[in-house]
């Protein structure tokens, strides 16, 4: 989910965890919590953001945190995600350099903290906040994110979601119809996909990691099998010249949703038969189930193990 994690982030963990032996959990709960938020806001404060024309009034908006999308127009500015606080200032001064619209509609497509900690920023800045009920349920109540060892407090009021929705919702402002549709739990329980029709962009929040394998929160419901239906169901909503956007990495299309989408389900379809035959975790892991995939997949944000890890877990 949040911030890239490197080698070293990894290794960081991995002595968080040897070190929970020693230590009691609520001091290792406390000590790694703000961590890995503040690496994130850290990163955010300095890192630009980069802006890319996808539309006529639809545009790509990329920093530290989760990809976001913003639309201009009369009806005021929607924006899809909001990244961490500390890029709330440069991201109001990237949404100013492309009309002088007023504020409108922030969109989370899911609860994590690397999508909605500018939440509170931007809704002081005039933005209502429309999300998924989990996402509004989780960011109003502690959360824990196990494999990063992370325990979260419940957002700030400002923060959480004015608007809710269960399924699907229509909107139409800015002379398009923008579907949102609630995911299947996927990434988490709480994940939507944002369709500008006449624009043909479709945000698919972390569903989709567009490049590398992708971080499944199994703490908050993600799954394998959820993940595999997700990118399905993008493939069924996306058009030959679709411009879809990934929750993290590179803009994507079509033709690479239907790659990262062969790889979910290959890399499932392997693991499912190991555990299927017996195979514990760590041996699934030894045998190595998704080497034809690792050269392509393998070097972001997770290991090809710590992928394995996950599939195992969920599916
Ligand atoms: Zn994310
Ligand atoms: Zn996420």
């Amino acid at each position: 989910m949040p911030v890239p994690l490197n080698r070293r982030s990894f290794l960081r963990i991995g002595l968080t965890a040897s070190a929970a032996v020693a230590a009691p959990s609520w001091l290792l709960a406390q000590a790694a919590a703000p961590d890995r938020v503040q690496q994130g806001r850290d990163a955010a404060a300095k890192t630009p953001i980069k802006t890319t024309k996808l539309a006529d009034n639809v545009y790509l908006l990329q920093g530290a945190g989760g990809n976001m999308v913003a639309q201009t127009g009369p009806d005021g500015k929607i924006l899809i995600d909001s990244s961490f606080s500390t890029a709330v200032p440069a991201i109001r001064e990237a949404l100013a350099a492309l009309s002088k619209d007023p504020a409108f509609t922030l969109i989370n497509t899911h609860w994590h903290y690397d999508h909605t900690d500018g939440n509170e920023g931007l809704h002081n800045a005039g933005f209502k906040i429309l999300a998924h009920t989990n996402t509004k349920v989780r960011l109003s109540t502690p959360q824990s994110i196990k494999l990063f060892h992370l325990d979260l407090p419940a957002a700030p009021a400002g923060a959480i979601p004015t608007d809710v929705f269960s399924d699907t919702l229509t909107l139409k402002p800015n002379g398009d119809t923008i579907d949102l549709a609630h995911f299947d739990a996927a990434h988490t329980d709480s994940d939507i996909s944002i369709h500008f029709h006449k624009a043909d962009v479709l945000h698919c929040g972390d569903t989709y990691f567009n490049g590398f394998y992708p971080f499944i929160d199994e703490s908050s419901g993600g799954n394998i099998t959820g993940m595999v239906n997700a990118s399905q169901k993008a493939l069924t909503l996306a058009g030959p010249g679709t411009k879809i956007v990934p929750g993290h990495g590179p803009l994507g299309d079509k033709a690479s949703l239907q790659s990262y989408h062969d790889m979910l389900a290959g890399v499932r379809d392997k693991v499912a038969a190991l555990k299927t035959t017996g195979a514990s975790e760590q041996e699934a892991i030894a045998k190595k189930p998704t080497a034809a995939w690792d050269d392509t997949w393998g070097k972001g944000m997770l290991s090809p193990d710590m992928f394995v890890g996950i599939v195992y877990r969920t599916v």
